[in-house]
C-alpha cells in the first residue's frame, strides 16, 4: 500500500484512479470468456442481462445462442408473437421476461426506429428495464458511464465502504447507487462496470470472499476492520411454501386439452394441462390406493365444476417435484378419456397431439409431462 491509499480511502481522486487501474488490470488477466462479452451489440446485450436476471451463466449460456439465432435483432423479436417467444423462453423461467422483452422490442422499433437509445431514463421507460439494466446497456454496448448495483456489485460496494446497515433498505440502496456514480470514469465505462461485476462474483464472494486474491484489499473498509464475513447484513431466507398440486392430462382421441393461463396466473401466456391446487394435508401420507382414489374423485369433481367436462378412466400415473421461486410443489400428474361432449371455450382451450406439445410453449412441469406422455405412448405396441 503506498502512502497516498488509506484502507477504505475512494473519497480522493487518486485513490480512486488506483482503484480504477488495479481492477481494470485484474479484469484483463481473470475475466470469463463470455458471449455478450464479445459483442457491443446493444440487442445482445440486452438479451443477456434479461436472461442473466435469477438465471445463472452456464444456464444462460445455450439459451441465449439459441434466442439470438431465431431472433437475431430487435425488429425480428417486434415481429414475433408472444407465443414462439415464451417457447423460446421455456425453461428459462420468470415468464414475464420474456414477455417484456417482445413488448420493449416493439418499443424500440415503433418508438426508436429500431435503435437503441443511449440515455438511462430512455432505457428505463422501456418494460422490462430497470437502473442496473438500463446502465448496464448504456456502458456495456456504448462505453457510456451509467452506475450499476446488482447483486454481485451490492456486496462489493457494501464491502469497499464498510457499510453496517441493510442493503436493500432505502438509505442503503442510496448509499451503493452514490458509490457506484462515483466509481464511475469518464472513458471505458464498459469495461469498468464489467470488471466490478466479475470481482463480485469471482472474488467478493457470499461466503468466504478470497481477499488474498482480490487487487484492491487496500481500498476495502471490511477488509481493513476483518469485516469481510458480516457485510453486507445477510437477511434470515424466506420459509418455503409447500404446495400439493394435480395437473390433468384428459385426452380425446390422440389429442390433450391444455389451456392458456391466463394474465393474472403464474406462468401468464403459457400452455398448460389443467391444473388444481389440492389440499397438502390430505395427500402427506405415503402413497396408498386409498389416497389415489380419493385425489382421482376430487380432481374429477373440479374438472366437473370449473371445465363442465365430464371424464373417464382416470389414472395417476406419475408425481413430480418442483421449485418455484418461495414454494415446493409436489405435483401428481393424472390421466382421463373425456366422456362426451364438451362446451370448452376455443380461445382459452386447445386440443392439441403429443406433437403439436413439444412445439407448444408450456411451463417445464408441463414439459415433463409431455414427455413422460410421449415416452408412455412410444412403449405402448
Ligand atoms: S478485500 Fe475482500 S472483502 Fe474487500 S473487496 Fe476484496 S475480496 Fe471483497
Amino acid at each position: 500500500m503506498s502512502g497516498a491509499e488509506q484502507p477504505g480511502d475512494l473519497t480522493t481522486a487518486a485513490a480512486l484512479v488506483s482503484f480504477r487501474r488495479r481492477l481494470n488490470a485484474w479484469y484483463r488477466q481473470h475475466a470469463r470468456p463470455l458471449p455478450w462479452r464479445e459483442t457491443s451489440d446493444p440487442y445482445s446485450i440486452w438479451v443477456s442481462e434479461i436472461m442473466l436476471q435469477q438465471t445463472t451463466v452456464a444456464a444462460v449460456i445455450p439459451f441465449y445462442h439459441r434466442f439470438l439465432t431465431r431472433f437475431p435483432t430487435v425488429r425480428q423479436l417486434a415481429d414475433a408473437s408472444e407465443e414462439e417467444v415464451l417457447q423460446y423462453w421455456e425453461g428459462l423461467g420468470y415468464y414475464s421476461r420474456g414477455r417484456n422483452l417482445r413488448k420493449a422490442a416493439i418499443e424500440i422499433v415503433n418508438q426508436f426506429d429500431g435503435e437503441f437509445p443511449r440515455a438511462v431514463a430512455d432505457l428505463e421507460r422501456l418494460p422490462g428495464i430497470g437502473r442496473y439494466t438500463a446502465g448496464a446497456i448504456r456502458s456495456f454496448a456504448f462505453d457510456l458511464p451509467a452506475p450499476i448495483v446488482e447483486a454481485n456489485t451490492q456486496r462489493l460496494y457494501a464491502r469497499l465502504i464498510g457499510l453496517d446497515g441493510d442493503v436493500a433498505s432505502a438509505s442503503g440502496k442510496s448509499t451503493l447507487w452514490s458509490f457506484a456514480e462515483r466509481l464511475q470514469p469518464k472513458k471505458s465505462a464498459g469495461k469498468l462496470n464489467q470488471a466490478l461485476m466479475e470481482l463480485g462474483a469471482q472474488v467478493c464472494t457470499v461466503s468466504n470472499p478470497r481477499c488474498e486474491q482480490c487487487p484492491v484489499p487496500m481500498h476495502c473498509q471490511a477488509f481493513a476492520t476483518g469485516r469481510q464475513e458480516t457485510i453486507p447484513t445477510r437477511k434470515a431466507r424466506p420459509q418455503l411454501t409447500h404446495l400439493v398440486e394435480a395437473t390433468c392430462a384428459i385426452h380425446r382421441d390422440d389429442r390433450f386439452l391444455v389451456r392458456l393461463r391466463q394474465p393474472d396466473e403464474r406462468w401468464a401466456g403459457l400452455w398448460d394441462f389443467p391444473r388444481f391446487e389440492l389440499s397438502a394435508l390430505k395427500y402427506e401420507d405415503r402413497s396408498t390406493q386409498r389416497r389415489i382414489h380419493k385425489l382421482i374423485r376430487e380432481c374429477e369433481e373440479s374438472l366437473r365444476q370449473e371445465l363442465a367436462v365430464s371424464v373417464t378412466q382416470g389414472e395417476l400415473v406419475h408425481e413430480l417435484k418442483h421449485g418455484v421461486t418461495r414454494y415446493a410443489i409436489r405435483l401428481f400428474c393424472l390421466t382421463w378419456e373425456l366422456e362426451g361432449p364438451t362446451n370448452i371455450p376455443g380461445d382459452r382451450f386447445s386440443w392439441k397431439t403429443l406433437t403439436e406439445l413439444e412445439t407448444t410453449p408450456m411451463p417445464v412441469t408441463g414439459r415433463k409431462f409431455v414427455s413422460w406422455l410421449k415416452r408412455r405412448k412410444n412403449r405402448v405396441p
